[in-house]
């Protein structure tokens, strides 16, 4: 199709800004999304997007599937059709043997399929948060729940699962000074969304403590929690809460849930699994978004993950865990002194944290143009401003030696940095 010529405009002369709700002003385009344009660049070694290796998607696996759903008119006919807001039922019970093997006893009535687990995070924003109510998360955390929750116009205050938190009381009465109450308290407990690290089952105790004796409610952010390389699974905060307060119905935490790192995040599909009284009314908010999530690619996505989800966990694992071990070992020969970086035991990320003087901001577009290198800086993962010298590193995407090639001319170039600071 040959392009349409689009006639020349002046300039937009209406002041919209002043037309839109104040939930708009603090909406601002994320750094990663800008970077994933640098992405499509062949000479750049993206460590940057925290996403899938698609060679690894089981697009053999979707092709037969959509096949099979096309070969029989009366299955074409539902796919193709208005379902229900809840979700595809057959794919609502794979979720609900799934969160069973997670310590989760749970059924179909507890369990909304979402497009991808970012719209579950939107929901239960617009749940939960009335403008001035409190969202307690970690900094750094996942960029995208804060983009989620802060539509809602929240405030924020620092949750430190492993030591340090706040007293209940601080929580309580540093909320209502903004005229509101404590109501998520958001983690992502598992190979976290930047840090790569992973909360300890007394942590995980604490939150749940924390959430009981301030009121909110914890949202566990999943969305690695299949991809664990070494090391015992910890038990979900959802088991962990059903099993203190005798069942899914009493919990005081919601699940998030995703196909996207495991599967394909194509499709948008996730979930959330939580008490009934909480699941009806985002079945509500469901509704009022979008009436359902795609029926076809639910009914595609129920046999993909039926016949193949748990076999092919071994093929991802072992891919990661080695990109994994090159982005570490290249590290550990590289970093200049004063340089310090987790070590995941699951996930897709490794944070680093660089020397005080070093701006990763600044530095960005030097590793780009010098090191052929990208990645997050991760002061983008702060909601308090703080993490100038951080950076968030994905080794998903390149094999081991371009990983070890990548991190060794990023860390000459840090090294360079320092030095002309030093
Ligand atoms: N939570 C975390 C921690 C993530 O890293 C992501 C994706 N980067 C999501 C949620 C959203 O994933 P999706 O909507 O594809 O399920």
């Amino acid at each position: 199709m040959s392009e349409i010529a689009v006639p020349p405009s002046p300039a937009a002369d209406i002041p919209w800004e002043q037309q839109f709700a104040t939930r708009a002003s603090g909406m601002v385009a994320s750094e990663i999304r800008e970077l994933l344009k640098i992405l499509a660049r062949p000479d750049i070694v993206s460590f940057a997007g925290g996403i899938p290796d698609p060679a690894l998607f089981p697009s053999e696996a979707f092709a037969e599937a959509y096949r099979s759903v096309f070969a029989d008119p009366s299955r074409t006919a539902a796919a193709l059709q208005y379902s229900i807001s809840e979700g595809h039922r057959p794919l609502r019970d794979w979720i609900v043997a799934h969160m069973a093997g997670q310590g989760v006893a749970c059924s179909a009535d507890h369990v909304l399929i979402t497009s991808g687990s970012q719209q579950a995070l939107d929901f239960l924003g617009k749940l939960m948060l009335s403008p001035g109510d409190t969202v307690l998360a970690t900094t750094p955390t996942y960029l995208g729940a804060l983009q989620a929750f802060s539509a809602y116009e929240p405030h924020y205050q620092r949750l430190h699962p492993e030591g340090g938190n706040q007293t209940p009381d601080h929580y309580l009465a540093q909320a209502a000074r903004h005229g509101g109450r404590p109501k998520l308290l958001y983690v992502v407990p598992d190979f976290a969304n930047p840090t790569g690290e992973t909360l300890s089952e007394a942590a995980r105790l604490r939150l749940l403590d924390l959430a009981e004796e301030t009121g909110a409610l914890v949202v566990e952010d999943a969305a690695y929690r299949q991809l664990r390389y070494e090391g015992l699974p910890v038990p979900s905060v959802l088991a962990l809460d059903c099993g203190r307060r005798g069942g899914i119905e009493r919990a005081r935490s919601v699940y998030c849930g995703t196909f996207s790192k495991t599967l394909a995040p194509g499709l948008r599909m996730g979930w959330i699994a939580g008490p009934r009284p909480l699941i009806e009314k985002l079945v509500l908010i469901k509704q009022a978004a979008d009436l359902h999530s795609g029926t076809l690619d639910q009914v595609v996505l129920g046999d993909v993950a039926q016949q193949c989800l748990e076999d092919r966990l071994p093929l991802l694992c072992g891919t990661y865990r080695r990109r994994r071990g090159a982005m570490l070992a290249a590290l550990e020969a590289s970093a200049p002194a004063g340089t310090t970086w987790t070590r995941p035991q699951g996930g897709l990320f490794v944070w680093v944290t660089l020397p005080e003087q070093v701006d990763t901001r600044a530095l960005l577009p030097r590793a780009v143009e010098e090191a052929r290198v990208a990645y997050v800086p991760g002061g983008a993962f702060f909601f308090d401003g703080r993490g100038g010298n951080t950076l968030r590193l994905s080794f998903s995407l390149a094999d081991e030696a371009t990983i070890d090639r990548g991190i060794r001319s990023l860390m000459a170039l840090v090294g360079e940095f320092v030095r002309g600071h030093g």
